[in-house]
């Protein structure tokens, strides 16, 4: 486990390891390529990989994992004061980027390695690395406040994954197929360390469309990661696609992650295809930490039971253990294993508030059910609503709302009310711009299948809603355009 790669990327192994877009590459291939990088990027502090969805990256992080120097990948569509404050925040000695890509000012002051695909036949031998070392320094998606850059070390990577791959019996015969961003934990460490570490191979479609992810499913894929928008788009396409129903049916494992995927959604795939979407729930800070368990009950909007090595509990506001396993009482998400980070980059005082002891603090909130099974209510900074003595988690409102034939994408939030302390609004997107859903319907259709108190004071429509690279909703935007 220490080694976490070097044992997988044989310079005598001619099985394929990965293709991206048009680039695909043998774990031969992949061992010289990283190998020549590794010996010209040995001793560097920290380097930069400017993260396109291209075989490049996934080369760039091979080689930093090969050296043992941390990796920092950077979002190439990151604007750029965020761009000055990674940067910054991160001090890179060097930058590796493919020999076509245009980097942006802030960048260009660093000395540039071009990353290439091949290499000698016999590459430098990999460095012998202490597990501990920080294998990639990840920073969050800045969904509710500036990017955090997360130390995540080679154990906590191969804890991970090892425990995904238990959980989901992932061997070296699956072919993982996806279009995730490479610059973040499900992209970038499931999506292409988790294969590379089972030693199987990963087809990564440089941009996602739905006809790649039917033409490679249809084509040996066994198994897809996607973010809800793309289940989405899957969804919607599988109506009139009998060609992607069938590959989806054929797939062994359907993976979603990253933000809560809609029951409408899982319930139209799963009508569809027969199959089931297994959700998994983790972060930059932990990893992975819970996922449903393939084969078993379906349960939309369940990200299942800790994975092995995790313990994981809630806890109220007063810091109090919950032990309830009734599906109802709501507590902060707190979570301990080998899975976690080493800490905040530069950020000791958050580092020291994100912890209860050795528990870390998720900033999400769930409830647990009799078998133990977590389910996700929402962040505690935005998505818990305060009202009339409730606390409403904006999830299940969303998804009565997504319930509803004339709702083509919503969210909740809560803003101040003099007599319900918040009031729930609604931001909806209408399937038909022309005719959107009377607010009173969409009131009552929420109250009627949840409850009285659950109903949305307000409805605005929107064309659509603020999202990150991850598909995430971006509430803070939303709450500052109202
Ligand atoms: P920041 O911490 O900068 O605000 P972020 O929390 O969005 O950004 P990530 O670490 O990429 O950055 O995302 C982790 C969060 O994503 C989790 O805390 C959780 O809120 C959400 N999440 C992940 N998986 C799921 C899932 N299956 N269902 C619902 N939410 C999920
Ligand atoms: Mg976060």
């Amino acid at each position: 486990m220490s080694a976490l790669f070097p044992e997988l990327v044989d310079p005598s192994d001619d099985r394929p390891a990965l293709r991206v877009g048009p680039d695909a590459l043998t774990y031969a291939e992949l061992a010289r390529a990283a190998g020549a990088l590794a010996g010209r990027i040995g001793g560097a502090g920290r380097v930069a990989v400017w993260a396109t969805p291209t075989a490049r990256t996934a080369v760039a992080v091979v080689a930093a994992l090969l050296a043992g120097v941390p990796a920092v990948p950077l979002n190439p569509r990151t604007g750029r004061r965020e761009l000055a404050h990674i940067l910054g925040d991160s001090t890179p000695d060097l930058v590796l980027a493919g020999p076509e890509d245009e980097l942006p000012a802030g960048l260009a002051a660093l000395p540039r390695v071009d990353v290439e695909l091949t290499g000698p036949d016999a590459p430098p031998k990999p460095a012998t690395v202490d597990p501990e070392t920080t294998a990639l320094v990840v920073y969050t998606s800045g969904t509710t406040g500036p990017p955090k850059g997360v130390l995540l070390s080679r154990r906590a990577v191969a804890a991970s994954l090892d425990a995904l791959a238990e959980a989901w019996s992932w061997t070296a015969d699956d072919v993982l197929v996806h279009a995730l961003p490479l610059f973040h934990v499900h992209g970038l460490v499931l999506g292409i360390l988790g294969p590379l570490r089972r030693g199987g191979e990963v087809r990564h479609l440089g941009a996602f469309s739905v006809e790649g992810v039917g033409r490679e499913l249809g084509d040996g894929g066994t198994v897809l990661f996607g973010v809800p928008t793309m289940y989405h788009r899957i969804a919607d396409a599988l109506e009139e696609d009998t060609g992607l129903t069938a590959a989806l049916a054929g797939a062994r494992l359907l993976v979603s992650g990253s933000a809560a995927l809609p029951v409408h959604d899982h319930e139209r795939i799963a009508a569809a295809t027969g199959r089931t979407v297994v959700e998994r729930y983790g972060m930059s800070e932990t990893l992975m930490n819970t996922s449903v368990r393939p084969g078993g009950e379906p349960r939309p909007g369940s990200v299942g039971t800790p994975l092995a090595g995790v313990d994981l509990r809630l806890v109220d506001e007063d810091g109090s253990v919950l032990e309830e396993l009734d599906g109802e009482t709501v507590g902060e998400v707190q979570v301990r294993g080998p899975n976690l980070f080493s800490g905040y980059l530069n950020r000791p005082d958050a580092t020291a508030a994100a912890f209860d002891g050795d528990w870390f603090r998720t900033g999400d909130m769930a409830v647990r059910e009799a078998d133990g099974g977590v389910r996700l209510v929402g962040r505690k900074a935005t998505d818990l609503i305060k009202s009339g003595g409730y606390k409403i988690g904006a999830g299940e409102i969303e998804n009565a709302l997504l319930d509803h034939p004339g709702v083509r994408e919503a969210a909740v939030t809560g803003e101040p009310d003099p007599d319900l302390g918040e009031r729930i609004v609604a931001w909806v997107v209408p399937q038909d711009r022309e005719e959107p859903p009377n607010d009173k319907e969409l009131a009552d259709h929420v109250a009627g299948l949840l409850a009285p108190h659950k109903r949305p004071r307000v409805v605005r429509y929107l064309d659509a809603l603020p999202r990150n690279d991850m598909g995430k909703i971006l509430k803070k935007a939303l709450v500052e355009t109202g």
